[in-house]
This record gives structure tokens, sequence and C-alpha cells, in this order.
């Protein structure tokens, strides 16, 4: 990290020292999240307060995803109503549900009151997602992906998306589904903006595509990824439906947590170890 990072961290702490909201904000933003989340732990409880208060709502957001469970709960149950509102609707519906269970444990009342509170299609997709386990592909995925029928032509496709783009959580591969929503192709974006605008996806795409299922665990989507050198990959349910896609940013927390947990249980193991080899 260099200096000139360091010193934007400690210019954002002295404006929370001295309350200065706008500095707050125009601060934080020039800041990446990763950077602030680095530094979380030892900024004083209120300025963590005020940092997911007056954040925009994305901003917020995406330090929020990456708290500790408790953390999550605990900020949802003393934000203000409004700021927790914005968060809800602000996270990636997979971010939204994980938050929403560990809330589930800590405050049942709350997280009932708070999914009664969303938007009707942001509550579907919750509710949806909750259903799958949490180590499986079904777990991992985000709906918001972006699919096309195969009888479109590039140009109708475009124009598709300039308008569902904004939302979707990559934009980089679009899927192609049939009548039934069942997967049946994938192009890239630059697949797309090479071809000639009247050409039809049906010539372009790639009909074999590498996808996992709602239950796929989560080292099997980790390994496919790897193998393949792809940062996306689509996810079927048992009629082979397109109902999500993993992205490589949730397999690699995954990996993460799973490193963390190999070590400890060698901790676990080597510490009888060391009594038996006296
Ligand atoms: P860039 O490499 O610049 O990101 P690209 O178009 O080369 O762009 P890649 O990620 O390299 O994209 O993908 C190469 C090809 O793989 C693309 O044609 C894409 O449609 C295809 N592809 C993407 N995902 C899958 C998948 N799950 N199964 C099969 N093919 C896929
Ligand atoms: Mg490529």
């Amino acid at each position: 990290r260099t200096l000139e990072r360091e010193n934007l961290f400690e210019l954002l702490r002295t404006a929370l020292e001295q309350g200065d909201i706008p500095k707050v904000r125009a601060l934080a933003q020039t800041l990446h999240p990763r950077e602030i989340l680095d530094r979380w732990a030892e900024l004083p409880g209120e300025y963590r307060y005020v940092l997911l208060t007056h954040l925009p709502p994305d901003h917020a957001a995406a330090i929020f995803a990456n708290l500790e469970a408790a953390d999550q709960a605990e900020f949802l149950e003393t934000l203000p109503p409004w700021r927790v509102q914005e968060l809800l609707e602000a996270l990636d519906p997979d971010d939204l549900t994980d938050a929403l269970q560990a809330l589930q444990e800590q405050n049942p009342q709350l997280a009932q009151e708070l999914i009664a509170s969303l938007e009707p299609e942001t509550r579907a997709e919750v509710e949806a997602l909750s259903e799958y386990e949490e180590d499986e592909a079904g777990g991992l995925m985000t709906p918001e992906f972006i699919a096309v029928r195969a009888s479109m032509t590039v140009e109708e496709v475009l124009r598709f998306l300039r308008r569902t783009a904004p939302d979707a959580e990559t934009v980089y591969y679009l899927y192609v589904i049939d009548d039934e929503r069942r997967l049946v192709g994938v192009l890239s974006l630059r697949d797309l903006i090479v071809a000639d605008p009247r050409t039809r996806v049906q010539e372009i795409m790639r009909p074999d595509v590498v996808h996992i299922t709602t239950d796929t665990d989560q080292e099997e989507v980790a390994r496919l990824m790897a193998d393949y050198d792809f940062s996306v990959l689509p996810v079927v349910d048992d009629a082979g439906r397109l109902v999500g896609i993993v992205t490589v940013d949730d397999v690699l927390d995954v990996l993460e947590e799973e490193a963390t947990e190999d070590i400890h249980r060698l901790g676990a193991v080597d510490a009888p170890e060391l009594v038996y080899s006296r």
C-alpha cells in the first residue's frame, strides 16, 4: 500500500474526528472499500457507525457486505431505519440473503420485519436464495445475470443491454435461454461487439456451456472456475433452467474461509502430536 493511500486514510480519520461529514463522504469515495475494511478494526465504533450511515448507499453496502455476520446483524439493529432500507436495496441479492440469515439467528423478529419491508422483487429473490444450502452453488449465486434469446440479433441484444446492464452483476457474459428458460448457449461481450449487428445470437453463441447446478459443492465450483479459467459460471436447476450465476469474487471468499478453517484444523491436530512426540 502506497504512502499516498495511507495518507488518504489518515485524512479520512481526521475528517471523522472533526465530524466533517461532506469531507468524510468525499474521502471515503476516493478509497476502495477494501482499504477501509483493512483498517476497520482500528476505527472506533462511532466512526464505523458514521461511515455506514453517511456514505453513499452503494459504497456503504460494499463495506457492509464484507463484515462479520455478527457485526452485520448489530448494524441492522442500530443504524437509522432509512439507512437500513437503503443498504438492503443496495446489496447484491446473494450478500443480502447472507446478511438476513445472520440476523435471523440473532434477532428473528427484526429479520422478519426487514424481509417484509423489502421491495417485492428483492423479497422474492431473497426468499428464493434462502432455500439453498450455504456451501453449494445455490447459496453463492446471484439471480442478476443477463439472459437473451437465440433468435435476437446482435443489434437487439445491444439495445437490451443498455437497459438491463446497470442492474446485472456482470455484463461480460450473456447466457442464451430457450422458451422454457433452459440454458442453451453463451457469448461474451467481446463476441457480441465484434459481430455484425444483423447477426443472430444463434450464429455466434457457444452451445456447449460449462455450467453447474444449484447443489454443486462450493469447492467443486472453485475448481471448475480455476480449470476452465472462467470468472463466472452459470447455475441451472434440475430442469436445466438458468437460475443464477456464481462470480469469482464470491468463490475467492469461500476459498479464504476454507483456508482459514484448514489452518485452525491443523492447529488442533498439531497439539496432541506435540504431547505424544516427547
Ligand atoms: P476477454 O478475454 O477479453 O475477457 P473473451 O471474449 O475472450 O474476452 P473469455 O472470458 O476469454 O472472453 O471467454 C472466451 C469464450 O468463452 C467466449 O467466447 C465466451 O463466450 C466463452 N464462455 C464464457 N463462459 C463460458 C461457459 N460457461 N461455457 C463455455 N464457454 C464459455
Ligand atoms: Mg479471452
